[in-house]
């Protein structure tokens, strides 16, 4: 036995929905302190990747596991990309319903992590009055509370402003520091570049790459990770930029799966 829980693992997740395939054989391991970041193109498959990670949906084949919580009141935090709250409630009350629902996790708990997530000063205000980078950082502050060893972020830094893009990856950054394993979707790249240890980068059903943001560079031959990027899922002449599926199976015609709320 090792002091050490194992670090998240997903081997061989295949996830299709209907005729379409959307994770294909992905596999990906995640340390205690790592900071994973997911990206790809839209529709590509980060939200359904995060899921399965999370544990909410079983994926069609492959496994997933995650180390038994390493002293805290769970093993594992989740922000989905559309998190949904009581908007008469306020922020305080929202983590307390929250709270309630883990062991060991109380009133000074929440106080500290509306702290953690730069929320105190609006702690008592209505959700439904909060700005959406608020909304965001008590999504993050749902997601970290009761100190899961294993957090999993759905782009949690879309529609922030830049500084507040930065104060939330400052935030993940000390998370991880302090030893939870960290996996991000995000298209802030900038703030992915700066602030994640390996970069996945999806696209067609699996990784298209993967490394550390200066190991893809160097691979690319360029000078930021949105030039990278760019130039690894490259521009399809004629093709919508959103993902309808890595491919159909036999006997499926061309339609539509393009996605537009994203
Ligand atoms: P991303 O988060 O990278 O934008 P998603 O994981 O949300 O991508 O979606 C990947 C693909 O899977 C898209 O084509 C999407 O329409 C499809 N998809 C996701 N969830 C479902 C579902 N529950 N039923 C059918 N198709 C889905
Ligand atoms: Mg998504």
């Amino acid at each position: 036995m090792s002091e050490e829980p194992a670090p998240l693992r997903a081997t061989g997740i295949d996830q299709s929905f209907g005729d379409v395939e959307v994770l294909s054989d992905v596999s990906l391991s995640v340390d205690r302190g790592e900071v994973a970041a997911i990206v790809g193109p839209n529709g590509s498959g980060k939200s359904t990747l995060l899921r399965i990670l999370a544990g909410i949906s079983p994926p069609d084949d492959g496994t997933v596991t995650v180390p038994a919580d390493a002293g805290g009141a769970r093993s594992l935090g989740f922000l989905p990309q559309r998190p949904a709250f009581r908007e008469g409630f306020t922020a305080r009350d929202t983590l307390g319903f929250y709270a309630q629902l883990l062991d060991g996790v109380d009133n000074e708990d929440v106080a500290e992590t509306l702290d953690l997530v730069g929320l105190a000063g609006v702690a008592d205000r209505a959700v439904g009055s909060l700005s959406g980078g608020m909304t965001r950082l008590l999504g993050l502050g749902q997601a970290v509370l009761g100190d899961p060893a294993v957090l999993i972020l759905d782009e949690p830094g879309s529609g922030l402003d830049p500084a507040m893009v930065e104060r939330l990856f400052g935030i993940v950054g000390n998370l991880a520091a302090d030893g939870t394993a960290i996996v991000v979707a995000s298209h802030e790249l900038p703030a992915v570049e700066a602030h994640a240890d390996t970069v996945f980068l999806l696209d067609e059903g699996d990784f298209l790459a993967s490394g550390s943001p200066t190991a893809l560079l160097e691979e690319t031959g360029t000078e930021t990770l949105s030039e990278a990027f760019l130039q690894i899922v490259g521009t399809r002449a004629g093709e919508t930029t959103v993902r309808a599926g890595v491919g159909r199976r036999a006997n499926e015609t061309e339609t539509g799966g393009k996605r537009d709320d994203e």
